[in-house]
């Protein structure tokens, strides 16, 4: 599981306003998966992206302060698909999708689209595979464990170390997203699960 990425990678919206990069300590403790649910599926198609099915959306699972913002920070935007939905991290510029954290900083935790980053070369392989279609019609996940124990592994030392606070994507004081929510409609969101 341990890698050695020798560099940050870095990473950019499509019209390149927004940009930063993934620490080399992110990359390195991060875990690489694919993802075949629906809910990254209809992330993607709510941002103008193109259909990933029957692909996967290959996301890097990571502490969120090791994601950094050099510049373009004002086109952070963020969208719920649902009131209770992890928060999905997009710029506005382009409506390039970024990131998905959970609700609050005190979880850190964040997807990082994989899609942003020009090259990947510091990333490991892929690990795990989520909501796998099977040929029965039900979905399985294959090598859960590492990707657990990834999240677990950095969830507990963001929280002891106090780094949860350098998340860009919270005010650590009060909590807060940085960014007001767009939360889908129930229509808007069946469009969007075909
Ligand atoms: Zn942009
Ligand atoms: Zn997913």
């Amino acid at each position: 599981m341990r890698r050695n990425a020798a560099k940050d990678t870095a990473f950019s919206c499509d019209c390149g306003s927004l940009h930063g990069r993934v620490t080399a300590r992110g990359a390195n403790t991060g875990t690489r998966v694919v993802c075949y649910c629906r809910d990254c599926r209809a992330g993607l198609l709510y941002f103008g992206q193109p259909d990933p099915a029957p692909d996967p959306v290959e996301i890097l699972q990571m502490a969120p302060e090791e994601i950094k913002i050099d510049g373009g920070a004002e086109h952070l935007a963020l969208m719920q698909l649902s009131p209770r939905g992890m928060l999905r991290w997009y710029a506005r510029c382009c409506n390039a999708p970024i990131a998905t954290t959970s609700r609050t900083p005190k979880f850190p935790f964040a997807g990082f689209i994989v899609q942003r980053m020009l090259d990947t070369s510091g990333l490991g392989p892929i690990t795990t595979r989520g909501f796998v279609p099977q040929p029965n019609g039900k979905q399985s996940h294959e090598k859960l464990g590492p990707a657990i124990y990834g999240m677990l592994t950095r969830v507990a030392k963001s929280r002891l170390s106090g780094s949860w606070k350098e998340t860009p994507f919270f005010d650590a004081e009060t909590g807060d997203p940085v960014a007001t929510p767009t939360i889908l409609s129930k229509t808007e969101r069946a469009a969007l699960y075909p």
